[in-house]
């Protein structure tokens, strides 16, 4: 049987692992971090092409009820002008629908999915460098052990060490300008019902809030921030006058950001946006990336997981239906690479909302009622979140636009 090691146990890992399966191939994950606890904290939003790519892999229940629906996105500006509402997509045959999750909880649900299904995922294996062997491929950790498989599966996000070796002349992720955080609350009132995220485009900065079943409140910031912080430029800042630049920021928009902010504890994480496009090659040898090792939209898109989830079917698909992994590869990076850019380009597009400042907000907040009649239609995102895999149907060497 074949073997497959796969790097990285965050989203795309353990969804390739429990897919692979599907096609007859074993596979083990090996994960840098000593648990998957770190990140905590932190929302994401789920589309409904990334859930029905887990459905393909009946996977998509774990995911889904970890977290909570919100089929609904309004946007404002912050002069208080109601934009319109953006379509987020056809609901799953089972009425699945869009969710918002907190990224250890959808972390957790991988994880304890593919090792309910019997796929062994070891902890504290960083890696260090590929190595082909003859034919196979090892992978060497930076405590000096070894792994040796059949194929190698880049998962390893980001900072992925493995697209080094696939492409030492790769992109690198690059910063869009924003910079980024969150929090939750019980101590204060949403805007809008459960159900909707409320999305802000404000005179300096971009806010979203949604009100969970249970009560609370989750939120989001983006602010344009010209040169990219360092964690240490980050932590120059306490956590007190955080808060009081953010109530700064919004302190002029219509929103419901003000008591938001004020109601939770200012224990912030800020994190630098980056977007990166994908390298020319997606392989080499016995390697192939996935997830944000092969391309970062930013969060921004909203489709970081949702793309990891795509990569990770398609992927199986391709290795079932190609013997020779190289020509599976080379199928996989044609099947994902047209529809993995748009995503990349279209979150640029949002980004360079966010950032706006000065003239640049002015003349985003004249066209913005244009635009919003333009892409509110169900049309107009059709190709993103009713995107649909058929998994058993055997993959095409001319990929018609459907299954791209
Ligand atoms: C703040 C923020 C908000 C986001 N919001 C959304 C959202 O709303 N919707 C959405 O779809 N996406 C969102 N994203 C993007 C999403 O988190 C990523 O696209 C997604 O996690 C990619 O999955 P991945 O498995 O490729 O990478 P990751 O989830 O980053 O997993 C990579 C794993 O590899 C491990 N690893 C790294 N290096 C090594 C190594 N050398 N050896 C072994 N293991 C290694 C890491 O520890 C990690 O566990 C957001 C991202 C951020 C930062």
């Amino acid at each position: 049987m074949t073997h497959a090691l796969i790097i990285g146990g965050g989203v795309a890992g353990p969804t390739a692992a429990i897919a692979l399966q599907k096609v007859g191939i074993d596979a083990t994950v090996y994960e840098a971090y000593p648990t998957t606890a770190h990140d905590v904290g932190a929302s994401m939003g789920i589309s409904l092409n990334g859930l029905d790519a887990l459905r393909t892999l009946d996977a998509h229940t774990v995911v889904r009820d970890a977290g909570f629906p919100v089929p609904r996105g309004v946007m404002w500006l912050g002069n208080g002008r109601r934009l319109g509402e953006g379509h987020t997509g056809t609901p799953l045959p089972d009425g699945t629908l869009p969710i918002v999750i907190g990224r250890y909880d959808l972390y957790a649900a991988l994880r304890h999915e593919a090792l309910r299904r019997g796929v062994p995922i070891h902890h504290d294996k960083r890696l260090a460098h590929t190595e082909p062997r003859g034919d196979q491929v090892a992978a060497v950790f930076t405590d000096g052990t070894e792994a040796v498989g059949d194929l190698l599966i880049g998962a390893d996000g980001i900072a992925s060490t493995t697209r080094r070796f696939v492409d030492p002349h790769a992109p690198r992720p690059r910063y869009v300008g924003l910079i980024g955080t969150g929090g939750i609350t019980r101590e204060a009132s949403p805007r809008s019902e459960p159900g909707v995220m409320d999305m802000v485009f404000g005179r300096r900065a971009f806010f979203a809030s949604m009100a969970s079943p249970d009560g609370s409140v989750w939120w989001f910031a983006n602010l344009p921030w010209a040169d990219e912080p360092t964690a240490a430029d980050l932590a120059a800042t306490t956590a007190a006058q955080w808060q009081q630049r953010l109530l700064h920021v919004f302190a002029g928009d219509t929103s419901p950001a003000t008591p938001l902010i004020r109601a939770t504890p200012p224990d912030y994480t800020w994190y630098p946006l980056h977007d990166m496009r994908a390298p020319k090659r997606w392989h080499r040898g016995r390697v192939v990336l996935i997830g944000d090792a092969a391309h970062v939209s930013s969060p921004s898109s909203g489709q970081g997981a949702s793309m990891a989830f795509e990569d990770a079917v398609q992927l199986a698909r391709c290795l079932r239906d190609r013997d020779d992994p190289t020509a599976a590869f080379h199928a996989y990076q044609r099947l994902r690479a047209e529809r993995v850019s748009k995503v990349l380009a279209g979150a640029r597009q949002v980004n360079r909302s966010k950032a706006a400042t000065g003239v640049g907000r002015v003349l985003r907040d004249a066209t913005f009622p244009l635009f919003m009649r333009k892409f509110s239609t169900p049309e107009a995102f059709a190709w993103l979140y009713d995107h649909r895999i058929d998994f058993d149907r055997p993959i095409d060497d001319h990929p018609a636009a459907h299954d791209r």
